[in-house]
C-alpha cells in the first residue's frame, strides 16, 4: 500500500510516521511530478488552508487532485486538509465547513470522543480547528461530534476531521483510512 502525503506546508511528518507503523508506504507530494506515481490514497495534513490552497493553485495541482479524488482516490484530510475538500475549496466533499470556528484563543484543545466505524475514547487534538457547519447532501455522512459541533465526517472513501490523530498515539483513524484504500 502507498500513500501519497501533501508536504506543501503544515504537519505532514506526523501522519508519514504513523502510516510507516501501520506497514504503509509513503511518499510526499511537492509539485506535479510527485503526485504523477500511482498511488492508493491520499493525505492533505492540518496547516494553513489558505497558503495550501494557493501552493496547490500555483504548481497546478489543484486539478489533478481534486479530479483523482473525484474518481475514487481515498482521501483523508484533517483540520486545514479537512478545509480543502469543503466547500469554495476542492469541493470534492458535500460540508461547509467554518474556519477557526472556536476562535484563537479557544482554538486548540483536546478531548476524548467517539467517531461512528471507528471506535469510542479516541483522543482528539483541535489546534486553532475549524468545525463542519453543515452537510449538505446525505452522501455526506456525519462521523463525529464534539459539544454539538460536527468534527468528523466520511463521503464514500473520503474521510475528514477537524482535529489532528496524526499527533495522538491512537492509530485507529489511519488504520480506518487504510481500510478504504485496501
Ligand atoms: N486554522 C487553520 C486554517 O484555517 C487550520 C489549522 C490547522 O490545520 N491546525 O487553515
Amino acid at each position: 500500500m502507498k500513500i501519497a502525503v501533501f508536504a506543501l506546508q503544515g504537519a505532514f511528518a506526523e501522519h508519514r510516521q504513523m502510516l510507516h507503523r501501520l506497514g504503509a508506504e509513503t511518499f510526499e507530494v511537492r509539485q506535479l511530478k510527485d503526485w504523477q506515481q500511482s498511488k492508493d490514497g491520499v493525505i492533505l495534513p492540518g496547516g494553513e488552508s489558505t497558503v495550501q490552497m494557493r501552493l496547490l493553485r500555483e504548481l497546478g495541482l489543484f486539478e489533478p487532485l481534486r479530479q483523482e479524488i473525484l474518481q475514487g482516490l481515498p482521501v483523508f484530510g484533517t483540520c486545514a486538509g479537512m478545509i480543502l475538500l469543503s466547500e469554495g475549496y476542492l469541493e470534492t466533499m458535500d460540508m461547509r465547513v467554518r474556519r477557526n470556528a472556536y476562535g484563537r484563543q479557544l482554538g486548540s484543545f483536546h478531548t476524548f470522543g467517539s467517531v461512528e466505524g471507528v471506535g469510542d475514547e479516541l483522543p482528539m487534538t483541535f489546534i486553532r480547528a475549524p468545525f463542519i457547519e453543515e452537510v449538505l447532501s446525505d452522501r455526506c455522512e456525519v462521523l463525529a461530534r464534539v459539544e454539538g459541533n460536527i468534527v468528523a465526517a466520511r463521503q464514500g472513501k473520503q474521510i475528514a476531521t477537524a482535529f489532528h490523530p496524526e499527533l495522538d498515539d491512537d492509530m485507529r483513524l489511519h488504520q480506518f483510512f487504510l481500510s478504504l484504500c485496501a
